[in-house]
């Protein structure tokens, strides 16, 4: 669910709001719309404290993106680069969702007030 921002301000503070958000935004070339999971595991190994009431193994993380519903493409992460490389990707898609989000909802907000939505 979106984020609900405050568009309860005068026509003239919105499209300063825009503009200000318009200059802000900046897509990052990692950009991923993705999850990091961290999981804890069993091993393979019958014998293993992990199956006998000790702690499992892990902390593993996990990639995961929800292409469709029921279709998701996820896949371990090994190294630590890379599992900070995805937490700083998916940072800058974040980012970039709210930053558009925000222009969205504000755009909706002067669309209503009929104010034109193009760029001056
Ligand atoms: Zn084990």
């Amino acid at each position: 669910m979106a984020r609900i921002f405050d568009t309860a301000k005068s026509t003239l503070a919105l499209c300063r709001r825009k503009r200000f958000l318009l200059s802000q935004l900046k897509i990052y070339p990692d950009c991923l719309r993705a999850s990091l999971v961290e999981r804890f595991s069993p091993c393979g190994k019958a014998n293993c404290h992990c199956h006998h009431g000790g702690d499992k193994h892990g902390p593993f993380y996990y990639l995961t993106q929800c292409l469709a519903v029921g279709t998701i493409n996820k896949f371990l992460l090994k190294a630590p680069a890379q599992q900070q490389a995805a937490r700083q990707a998916i940072e800058h898609y974040h980012q970039l969702q709210e930053q558009l989000e925000e222009l969205s909802q504000i755009n909706a907000e002067l669309l209503r007030r009929e104010h034109r939505l193009g760029g001056d």
